[in-house]
């Protein structure tokens, strides 16, 4: 038994914070995982300049409901959920992908949550675990499933590291340099055909 497990932002949808950072204006959210590979640091910097802006999660929530899944996403999704089960492990926040989740059919998703106040302001954030991707991997393991993984970015390494097999998509050049066990798919047709080759079956 085999279950794929997807990085959401960068594998199926656009850098949500990046998007909101162009549409604010405010370049220093531009900054991602693949920028500053501690997460907490990121987060507490991203909810700073939020703060620092007076922006809050309806502001967000504006610019991600005008956002769409990339160009063939749907259809990648498909073709893996008709081969095995599938999985959306993400560091967003149920709060962020809700939009994106419709649009592609309510897949499932193991993410994190934020803490928003009364007023609306994001006051925090609530890390389901700590290395919560490879820990699902873990966990499924533990239930004597196969995992194959894929994912763009430092916050995937551990995840692909644990699976039975890992897979790079679009990955930046410097994790390409860092993690070159992994085969590295650039179109989702090269993703379907790292899948057929990571599969124990004949797909
Ligand atoms: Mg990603």
């Amino acid at each position: 038994m085999e279950i794929a497990c997807l990085d959401l932002e960068g594998v199926l949808i656009p850098e949500v914070w990046i998007n909101v950072a162009e549409r604010t204006g405010i370049e220093a959210l531009q900054a991602t995982t693949r920028d500053i590979p501690d997460y907490d640091v990121l987060m507490r910097q991203r909810l700073n300049i939020l703060a620092d802006h007076g922006l809050g999660i309806r502001e967000i929530q504006d610019v991600i409901s005008s956002m769409a899944p990339m160009e063939g996403a749907l259809e990648m999704l498909d073709w893996l959920r008709e081969r095995f089960q599938v999985v959306i492990l993400s560091d967003t926040f149920y709060d962020f992908a809700e939009p994106f989740m419709r649009q592609l059919n309510w897949p499932a998703l193991l993410c994190h949550k934020l803490v928003i106040d009364s007023d609306g302001k994001v006051s925090d954030y609530l890390i389901r675990q700590k290395d919560p991707k490879r820990q699902s991997v873990r966990a499924f393991q533990l239930l004597n499933f196969r995992c194959i993984a894929t994912g763009d970015s430092y916050n995937d390494t551990t995840m692909l590291k644990q699976a039975e097999a890992g897979i790079l998509f679009r990955p930046p050049k410097n994790v390409i340099e860092e993690f070159p066990q992994f085969p590295v798919a650039t179109n989702y047709e090269q993703l379907r055909q790292e899948f057929k080759n990571a599969s124990l079956r004949d797909l």
